[in-house]
C-alpha cells in the first residue's frame, strides 16, 4: 500500500510539473485519502510541493494520521488552510493550484488572504479525479468485495418486499443487513420506490406501503473499506402486465447493448449511445431521463460520466456503472444497473444478482 501511495503521489507530481505548478492544495476528502491513505478525511488537507506531501489535520486525528500515512503530518488547532498557506509561504511557492470544484467560497477567501507578493492561486479541475479513473488491482479487488456484499444484501432482503411493508422500512432493512454483511455504510441513501413512483428516477423512500400488483425499484450501494458499489434491480408483486413486461425487456436490451459496447478505447459517449439507440428502436429514448452510467471508486459518482457527448475513452481498470432506464409518468419506471470493471477484452460484471424481473 505504501508503494502504491508513493506511486500515486509521484504521478501527480509529474502532472504538476507539466502544469508548471509549484504546489497543489488537495482539499477533497477522497483525493486526500487516495494520495495519503488517510481515512479521517473530513478534517484534512494535503499540500503537494516539490515531490513532497504534507498532511494537515487537527488533534483528533493526530495518532490516526501518523499511523495511516507515510507523509509528513502537521497537526493544527483551528482552520487548517491558513496553516497550509503559512508553510507554502515558507517554501516560497509561487504558482499554487487548488481544486476549484471542491472548495467553498469561504475557503477560497481564506486561501486568498494568505497570499504573499509574487504568489498566485491557479484553479485546477479534476486533476486527481482523472488519475483515479483507472483502478489498481488492489482497488478493483476492494470494489469487487463491496459488490459481493451488496448482492448478498439484496438477495437476503428482497423477499421481504410484500404487500403492506413500507418503502422506508424495506430501505432500512437493506441498510441494516448491508452493515451486518460487511459494508461500512450505504454508499448513498438507499432508494426503494413502488408503483407509479418508480417513474421518478431518484425518489426517496416514503411511508407508502407496497401493494399487490406493484412494481418495486431498489437502487442501492455499499461502501466497504472506502470503496463503493452500485446496483439497481426491480421486483413485481404479482403478475406483470404485457405493457410492463415489454418495458422491462426494452430496458434490459438497452442495458445488455451498453454492456456489450464496453471495451478499452471506446468513448464513454459511444457506450451511452448504444443504450440510447436500443431504447429508440422501442420508441423509448425520450423516456430515458439520465445518462447511462458513471465511474465509481472512493466516491459513488466520479469520472468518467457515461453521457451523450462524453469523449473520455474507456481503459482497462476503469470501474463504471451501466444503468439505462425508461420512465413513464403515471405508469412507472424501469432501471437496471450493474457495476462493471473494464477489462482488456470487454468488461467484467461485479454485481452478480440475476437481472430478470423478480416476481414475488
Ligand atoms: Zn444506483
Ligand atoms: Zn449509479
Amino acid at each position: 500500500m505504501t508503494s502504491e501511495l508513493q506511486d500515486r503521489r509521484r504521478r501527480l507530481a509529474e502532472e504538476l510539473r507539466l502544469k508548471k505548478l509549484d504546489g497543489f492544495i488537495v482539499s477533497a476528502g477522497p483525493n486526500v485519502r487516495y494520495l495519503a491513505g488517510f481515512t479521517g478525511s473530513n478534517a484534512a488537507l494535503l499540500l503537494m510541493a516539490g515531490g513532497e506531501a504534507v498532511l494537515f489535520t487537527d488533534p483528533r486525528y493526530q495518532f490516526q494520521a501518523a499511523r495511516e500515512t507515510g507523509c509528513k503530518v502537521r497537526v493544527a488547532r483551528g482552520p487548517l488552510l491558513p496553516r497550509l498557506m503559512a508553510l507554502a509561504r515558507r517554501k516560497s511557492l509561487r504558482r499554487l493550484g487548488f481544486e476549484k470544484g471542491r472548495l467553498t467560497y469561504e475557503e477560497y477567501e481564506l486561501l486568498s488572504e494568505g497570499l504573499w507578493l509574487g504568489a498566485s492561486l491557479k484553479p485546477v479541475a479534476g486533476l486527481v479525479e482523472t488519475q483515479r479513473m483507472v483502478k489498481s488491482a488492489r482497488e478493483i479487488a476492494l470494489i469487487r468485495r463491496s459488490a459481493v456484499t451488496l448482492c448478498a444484501t439484496f438477495e437476503r432482503v428482497i423477499g421481504r418486499a410484500s404487500p403492506g411493508i413500507r418503502e422506508k422500512d424495506l430501505a432500512a432493512e437493506f441498510d441494516y443487513q448491508m452493515r451486518r454483511l460487511g459494508a461500512d455504510q450505504p454508499a448513498f441513501e438507499t432508494i426503494v420506490t413502488s408503483g407509479e413512483r418508480t417513474a421518478l428516477p431518484h425518489a426517496r423512500p416514503t411511508a407508502n406501503r407496497l401493494a399487490a400488483n406493484q412494481l418495486v425499484l431498489v437502487d442501492m450501494g455499499a461502501s466497504q473499506d472506502g470503496y463503493a458499489s452500485d446496483m439497481t434491480r426491480m421486483a413485481f408483486l404479482g403478475s406483470p402486465s404485457r405493457r410492463l413486461k415489454q418495458l422491462y425487456a426494452a430496458v434490459l436490451e438497452a442495458q445488455l447493448a451498453a454492456l456489450d459496447a464496453v471495451r478499452p478505447g471506446i468513448s464513454a459517449g459511444a457506450v451511452d449511445r448504444a443504450a440510447r439507440n436500443a431504447l429508440r428502436a422501442r420508441k423509448l429514448d425520450r423516456a430515458f431521463l439520465h445518462s447511462t452510467g458513471h465511474g465509481l471508486g472512493l466516491e459513488v459518482h466520479e469520472p468518467p460520466r457515461l453521457g451523450k457527448r462524453e469523449k473520455t475513452r474507456l481503459a482497462a481498470g476503469m470501474v463504471i456503472t451501466i444503468e439505462p432506464g425508461a420512465y413513464l409518468e403515471g405508469f412507472g419506471g424501469v432501471r437496471i444497473e450493474d457495476t462493471v470493471v473494464v477489462t482488456p477484452g470487454g468488461c467484467d460484471i461485479l454485481t452478480s444478482t440475476p437481472k430478470e424481473l423478480l416476481l414475488l
